[in-house]
């Protein structure tokens, strides 16, 4: 991936923050077999956000034109806030992620931030606004300095630090015998899952963009490290606007706002206690969760 996309170095720092974005999607959606379909008009301004809000305005959008995935889906994120979507598997939580993203256009209705039609700015503005941190994040055949500031083009050392320090990555530095200048080998090899993303969140304190997109699945990591990596992540968003996509509920109970997300439309949406209330779609998904959970537990004993 690395090596297909390193021809556009030499277009400098714009290339680069779209070229990250797209390593970092690619990671998260497994994009690279997908057409990037979508251009620039012509001369576009950028995106200027000074709050971050998020609107979807009666978005109707299908990779296919036989197949509908999301129908007239509206919805809005007010700017500081964080909120989750949840919803069955392939009810196109990730699908949201990508539109904002801008990876394809809506067939009708709008995506707005901070009030701007995100199809009439340039991507490379849309995308530098955007942080993301995947479960399965890119890493170069480098140090682990690097990996930090790649996060955004001429980052300084002092920063590189303070984003390693807030990614509670120095217990970690500290132990390596060349510190921020240790290789990392390839794909961050001698890391393990959880430091890996580490290094990513801390790759976007250093991008510091204003808007968040999470994959809350971390599948990857035991329950320990899955909780210290989630509290690394709330602090994270603070003070940024945060959209996380949930495959399981259990972390997503804090949320400002849980949209639940079903065939393509916003089948509710509302705060846990208020879903749990509501006895709909969540909250039949939130027993059958505890359920498994409770499965689990006593299988362990
Ligand atoms: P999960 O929780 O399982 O990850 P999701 O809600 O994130 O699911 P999406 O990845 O958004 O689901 O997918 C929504 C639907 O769109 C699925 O039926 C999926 O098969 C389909 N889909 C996703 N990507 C493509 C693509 N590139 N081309 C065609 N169909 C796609």
């Amino acid at each position: 991936l690395a090596q297909l996309f390193r021809p556009l170095d030499m277009l400098g720092m714009v290339y680069r923050t779209i070229r990250q974005g797209l390593i970092d999607m690619a990671a998260m959606f497994k994009l690279m077999d997908t057409a990037i379909e979508v251009r620039d008009a012509p001369g576009a301004p950028a995106l200027v956000v000074h709050r971050p809000s998020v609107v979807f305005d009666n978005v109707t959008f299908g990779y296919e034109p036989e197949r509908t995935i999301l129908r007239g889906l509206s919805f809005e994120v007010p700017a500081g806030n964080h909120v989750a979507i949840v919803g069955p598997s392939g009810a196109g939580k990730s699908t949201i992620a990508r539109l904002i993203f801008r990876f394809y256009d809506p067939q009708s209705g709008r995506i707005l931030i901070d009030g701007q039609d995100i199809s009439t700015v340039t991507q490379a503005s849309l995308r530098a606004a955007l942080g993301i941190v995947p479960q399965d994040s890119v890493l170069f055949n480098d140090t682990i300095g690097y990996n930090i500031g790649y996060g955004r083009h001429g980052a300084s050392q002092q920063e590189i630090e303070d984003a390693a320090r807030a990614a509670a990555l120095m217990p970690l530095i500290d132990r390596l015998p060349q510190h921020f200048d240790t290789e990392v080998g390839e794909r961050g090899l001698k890391l393990s899952g959880g430091e890996k993303q580490r290094v990513a969140i801390a790759r976007t304190l250093v991008k510091n963009p204003p808007i968040l997109l999470l994959d809350e699945a971390t599948s990857a990591l035991d329950t320990r490290t899955e909780q210290d990596i989630l509290a690394t992540l709330h602090r994270v968003a603070e003070n940024r606007t945060s959209l996380s996509i949930a495959h399981r509920l259990s972390t997503i109970a804090e949320s400002d706002r849980i949209f639940v997300l079903n065939d393509g439309r916003l089948a509710e949406q509302g705060t846990h206690t208020e879903l749990l209330r509501h006895d709909g779609l969540y909250a039949e998904m939130w027993a059958r969760q505890q359920a498994e959970n409770d499965a689990i537990e006593q299988a362990a004993e």
